[in-house]
């Protein structure tokens, strides 16, 4: 099994159950006229995650790691009418790309975008006395995952869901001498949620276009 299998397999389940979609085929070309690297999540993922927002009937969408906007645009979709999906992100480049991207969807009600760095974003929300979130997805600079755990889980209510993205790492996260400070920062996030009380966790590993990865599950309880 290969990336180009993988990748065949997204294409055909793409084609068969995904809808042309102007906006995102824009978003994606609007990241590689800016330079940006390619690191949003797959479609396929996308979708998973707006239905995900869907299910859960979630209204308020905390996102950490905007790039272009196309991860935000998905989940901002699946909110109801008064529903706000704030996310941050660090670059200013990555910011102005993604206004510009929400605007274009017709989505800049609904989506606030924070620059900065997102630990002192978050801590901003909780100075703000902001309404939990109820649905939180971490996919910004990885060494940082057990404070965006530790904080957003401060952002939560009973019920909030969390998906961490980039758990796995193409298996690297089973190795404990590794000197990638990013699979450190993954591992570090899972001993923090492995001890933290409150709340009940699954990993799913996952195999696309974006390689071998996945990504963990939290529910707070
Ligand atoms: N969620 C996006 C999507 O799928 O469309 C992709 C996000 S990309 C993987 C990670 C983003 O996090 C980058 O845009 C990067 O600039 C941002 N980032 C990295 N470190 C950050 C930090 N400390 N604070 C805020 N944003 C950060």
């Amino acid at each position: 099994m290969s990336l180009s299998q993988w990748t065949a397999v997204d294409n055909y389940y793409n084609n068969l159950l995904l809808p042309e979609d102007d906006i995102l085929d824009k978003v994606r070309q609007s990241a590689i006229d800016a330079e940006l690297p390619p690191i949003a999540i797959s479609d396929a993922f996308g979708k998973y995650l707006e239905l995900l927002v869907q299910i859960s009937g979630a209204k308020r969408v905390l996102e950490i790691g905007t790039l272009a906007g196309f991860s935000a645009i998905c989940m901002a979709r699946a909110l109801p009418e008064n529903g706000k999906l704030i996310t941050l992100e660090y670059e200013q480049k990555n910011a102005d790309v993604s206004r510009d991207n929400f605007k274009q969807a017709g989505l800049e009600g609904k989506i606030e975008l924070r620059q900065g760095a997102a630990l002192s974003s978050l801590q901003d929300l909780i100075r703000e006395n902001s309404e939990p979130f109820d649905f939180v997805f971490i996919d910004a600079d990885k060494e940082n995952i057990p404070n965006y755990l530790d904080l957003s889980l401060k952002l939560s209510r009973k019920g909030t869901v969390i998906i961490t993205d980039n758990v796995v790492r193409e298996g690297e996260v089973i190795n404990m001498d590794t000197d990638d400070e990013m699979v450190k920062g993954v591992q570090k996030g899972n001993e923090y949620i492995s001890k933290r009380s409150g709340v009940s966790s699954t990993a799913i590993q996952t195999v696309g276009e974006k390689g071998y990865d996945g990504f963990l599950l939290t529910v707070v309880e």
